[in-house]
């Protein structure tokens, strides 16, 4: 096809001086243009609506990002016309066309890739390298998924009956509406936008409330890539006065979703319902929570198994699906392990992610730190706590929304913090007298989203491989940080319906297969 094989964007690297420069440059660049109204865009124009939605920086509430016009149903209705009316000619574009607008997407991103780091380290608290990742993984969903539609895109013949040609071929489904999380407010948008579009879908994309100016991105890199009108439209607005109206909509045809359990579940019984002038039964594709552990055997490389598990724990506030929020450690080793991971932990510094010596930053908005707080009050009723580990009293006062980074032990199956996901710094911990008794731990929620094990017996890494039941399991490596194609994400059970995002089986779901057999 011409394209060079895939490959991920690399990671950034601080020791070059151009890197560590760029990013207080773009921060500083981006806070003098922000704390505007951010219209919606749909059908290539944009509209300005009265309700708006300020999102402002965890680190300092006070600090406007964008004044966010939030669409209502008339807006939501607009949006969907316009992709309704886009897929009549964007399905028959040539799939390679399709993947070519994707890779000019690809390098719009590739030359902002500080800017838009900035505007998430501003908007969702994200570390430097955190949200440098979430941009490179944006990347690597075009450049993947390009590929893929053009794989995908030949017409396959069927068969070799004598006096018959017959093919097998993809087209687009419909309307693909997108919700989307603020966690990776650039990657999972892109990801699931981008497989839509490329598959020949319009997309009405609803982003998440707190993280809209990161969306707003997307707007610029259609813009850039040359996307025809109507083939993308944004449209941010409370939940609770489109989010039902998107899915119920007769013309809606897919439903991607990345979000918690609560509200997947709600769109899945939901789009199960036709509407009066529905044409097509509705696709739902819904990632939703985990409750990962990681496994510490008693022969563990501890210190790859302690900044392992403080990396997957706290990384990002601990507000990745993938985080590690179970830690199950083997009575042999439990002392010696505990004692490295809460010094460890006890030594990180605290306070905006802003500031690279940070190691972790307040979580994304009031309503979460509550949230966590709740958590928290439940994690010291039902374990022993071992590590509370506060930012200083003058951030406190700043009214940042930072929560204390947190370990408890003491913590058993039946307990709610082992079995509920929080989506924030606190870790359990949780005794396991063998490798029988872990992974019988290990898999005693109903997610089955991620896991890891530290260990260095070939047998039980043997036996982790085939009996710790999750959607991503990694050996060795913290449950957390996946790569597009190397580790195409998603998990089962309560964790999700769907096939794995940056894997081979994506962009089937966006398809409908069509057979045409000549009689020659
Ligand atoms: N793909 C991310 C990771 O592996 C997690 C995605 C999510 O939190 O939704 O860390």
């Amino acid at each position: 096809d011409g394209l060079s094989r895939f490959s991920n964007f690399p990671v950034v690297d601080f020791t070059l001086e151009s890197e560590r420069n760029a990013f207080p440059a773009s921060i500083a660049k981006i806070r003098s243009r922000m704390g505007g109204e951010v219209p919606l865009f749909i059908n290539g124009k944009e509209v300005r609506t009265d309700v708006h939605l300020d999102s402002y920086n965890p680190a300092d509430p006070s600090e406007i990002i964008g004044s966010v016009c939030q669409a209502g149903v008339a807006e939501a209705d607009m949006a969907i016309d316009a992709a309704s009316e886009a897929y009549l000619s964007w399905r028959d574009v040539p799939p390679r066309e399709r993947a070519e607008v994707l890779l000019k997407a690809s390098q719009y991103l590739k030359d902002n890739i500080h800017d838009l780091s900035a505007t998430q380290v501003l908007e969702v608290g994200k570390q430097w390298d955190q949200a440098h990742a979430d941009i490179a993984e944006a990347i690597d969903f075009l450049e993947y998924y390009a590929r893929e539609m053009i794989r995908l895109g030949n017409p396959r013949r069927m068969g070799r009956a004598p006096g018959e040609m017959s093919q097998l071929f993809y087209q687009g489904k419909g309307v693909a509406a997108v919700i989307a999380p603020w966690n990776f407010p650039l990657a999972i948008s892109v990801g699931m936008v981008s497989a839509a579009i490329v598959s020949g879908c319009p997309v009405v994309y609803k982003p998440a409330g707190i993280s809209s100016c990161v969306g707003y991105g997307l707007v610029e890199m259609w813009k850039a890539a040359g996307l025809p009108d109507g083939v993308f439209n944004y449209c941010p607005g409370k939940g609770s006065v489109i989010g039902d109206h998107i899915v119920d909509h007769p013309k809606v045809s897919v439903i991607a979703f990345t979000g918690s359990m609560e509200v997947g579940l709600r769109i899945q019984e939901r789009a199960a319902k036709v509407h009066p002038g529905q044409q097509q039964c509705k696709k739902v594709i819904a990632e939703m929570g985990g409750k990962n552990g990681t496994i510490i055997d008693d022969d563990a490389d501890l210190d790859e198994a302690v900044l392992g598990v403080l990396y997957a724990a706290f990384g990002f506030q601990g507000q990745k699906c993938s985080a590690c929020s179970r830690v199950i450690v083997l009575d042999a080793i439990y002392d010696r392990f505990i004692e490295r991971l809460t010094e460890a932990a006890k030594s990180v510094k605290l306070g905006p992610s802003e500031n690279p010596s940070n190691y972790m930053g307040p979580v994304v908005d009031k309503a979460a730190q509550e949230n966590v707080l709740r958590y928290l009050e439940i994690a010291e009723s039902e374990g022993n706590v071992l590590v509370k580990h506060e930012v200083s009293a003058d951030l406190k006062a700043t009214g940042g929304c930072y929560v204390p980074l947190t370990i408890v032990d003491g913590i058993t199956k039946e307990h709610r913090i082992a079995q509920e996901e929080v989506f924030g710094p606190i870790l359990s911990v949780m005794r396991a007298k063998d490798m029988d008794e872990a992974l019988d731990i290990a898999n005693s929620t109903r997610f089955a989203l991620t896991g890891a094990i530290y260990s260095r017996s070939p047998r039980n890494l043997e036996r982790a491989f085939n009996e710790f039941r999750v959607g991503n399991l990694y050996l060795n490596k913290p449950s957390v940080g996946a790569l597009v194609e190397r580790h195409a994400f998603g998990g089962f059970k309560m964790s999700g319906v769907g096939s794995k995002s940056g894997g081979p089986d994506y962009l089937l779901q966006f398809l409908d297969p069509r057979l045409v057999c000549e009689n020659t």
